[in-house]
């Protein structure tokens, strides 16, 4: 796209000029959500990485973004002409006429690829050997549930509850909670919804919730850390989503659990909001569903004790990364440092899938690599049959799934887990 600039971070929300890119030194996941929608149309940041949380919102929002450009601000002015590739994570600044041309060929390409794969909207995703594939989208924002017909996908299977507290200075209510579950509940239809339960801190900041600065956010008092430690703040969001669906079907799972403890104690409090709902003669869900994020590495030595209280459980492979690794998944100069794809981490994937076939507990993956073809081929070749992705990254892995001999996909990965 060939886009104008405005520099600097405080840019005028609300009156863009038409193809405005915004330039910062970074953002806040919440801060995109401030711009009309459709305004902007591309980020460049000079710092985060693919793996932050302004990454994921700007995905979200399909605003192509490129991270990483240290000392951008400076080099370029109001007015000047950028080409933001998301795709390739270049961005190329005051082009000179061929590389406009270069790029105006490149985005015809793309937009015919863009229509091939939604033509493949309505296909079941389904290996060339018949092996069927759950492919669910990872939403965080109501007008993630219009996109839920575009994609085709099967259902929610990551609800970032967050970014309604992320984009406003005070404690959404009760009333305000239940409406938005509602709202995503009834586009979903017939189709699941696995909300999360708050996961704030680390970079996922909301001021009015957390207490003072902590040295290592990452590893501080975050997520289901931070709820525990509240409970009045969890229950209220827990019963927000029993009300919201009442009558129906609840999937509920909860971010960041690092101990079995962690677990008991979360699930616990949902058992105590249902009594509370009984008691005061509120119906709730038909059916209730309660599981875990494996995110901390800590639980691959305790997934039996775990798996045993889960009715499901995801993996949350952008965190998983990050401490598995010890590399802060929103810092660029260490984020790409480390591969989802090399033996340690194929392992440690592999040997969740095997403890959840064993005790038969549903598993899905919801980091972002399940959006990428390459690393959901090794997922699925790894056993994982349910996937939730960015909605833009749906359409490209089922192309991928239709094209795939499950067969030779498991043979290929073997070797590479050593
Ligand atoms: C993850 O960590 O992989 C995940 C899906 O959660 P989030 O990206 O919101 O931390
Ligand atoms: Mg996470």
């Amino acid at each position: 796209r060939l886009l104008r600039i405005l520099a600097g971070e405080e840019t005028t929300r609300r009156t863009l000029p038409d193809n405005a890119i915004l330039v910062a030194r970074n953002l806040g996941p919440a801060d995109l959500l401030e711009y009309p929608a459709g305004a902007l149309k591309g980020l460049l940041l000079e710092e985060g990485s693919a793996a932050s949380h302004a990454a994921l919102v700007a995905r979200a929002l399909e605003i192509p973004c490129v991270g990483r450009l240290s000392g951008v601000q400076d080099r370029l002015s109001e007015g000047d002409i950028v080409i933001v590739d998301g795709e390739t994570a270049e961005a190329h600044l005051r082009p000179r006429a061929h590389v406009i041309e270069a790029a105006r060929s490149r985005l015809l390409i793309r937009e015919s690829l863009r229509a091939d794969i939604a033509g493949l909207r309505h296909l079941a995703a389904i290996t060339l050997d018949g092996e069927p594939i759950t492919l669910l989208s990872n939403a965080g924002l109501v007008s993630d549930a219009a996109a839920l017909d575009a994609t085709g996908a099967d259902g929610i299977g990551l609800f970032r509850t967050e970014f309604q507290f992320m984009v406003q200075d005070k404690l959404p209510g009760l009333e305000a909670q239940t409406a938005l579950y509602t709202q995503i509940l009834d586009a979903a239809g017939d189709q699941p919804v696995t909300f999360r339960t708050l996961d704030i801190g680390g970079d996922k900041v909301v001021t009015f919730l957390q207490g003072g600065r902590e040295e290592n956010p990452a590893l501080g008092r975050r997520s289901i850390r931070l709820g525990l430690d509240r409970p009045p703040l969890l229950r209220l969001q827990l019963r927000a989503l029993l009300r919201a669906a009442r009558g129906r079907e609840l999937r509920v799972m909860f971010p960041l659990i690092a101990s079995v403890d962690e677990f008991t104690l979360a699930k616990g409090l949902v058992d105590a909001e249902c009594d509370w709902a009984r008691r005061r003669g509120w119906a709730l869900p038909s059916i209730l569903r309660v599981g875990a994020m494996i995110e901390a590495p800590a639980l691959l030595w305790h997934l039996e004790a775990l798996l045993a209280q889960t009715d499901f459980v995801s993996v949350g492979t952008n965190d998983l990364m990050q401490y598995m690794f010890a590399a802060d998944r929103t810092n660029p100069s260490v984020a790409d440092r480390y591969d989802t794809l090399s033996p340690p981490f194929l392992r440690a994937l592999a040997q969740i899938h095997a403890a959840c076939a064993a005790s038969g507990t549903p598993v899905s993956v919801c980091g972002e690599m399940a959006g990428r073809p390459l690393e959901a081929f090794a997922l699925i070749a790894l056993g994982f049959r349910r996937l939730s992705a960015p909605a833009s990254g749906i359409g490209r892995v089922k192309r991928m799934i239709l094209t795939l001999p499950l067969a030779r996909a498991e043979k290929l990965i073997a070797p590479l887990l050593t």
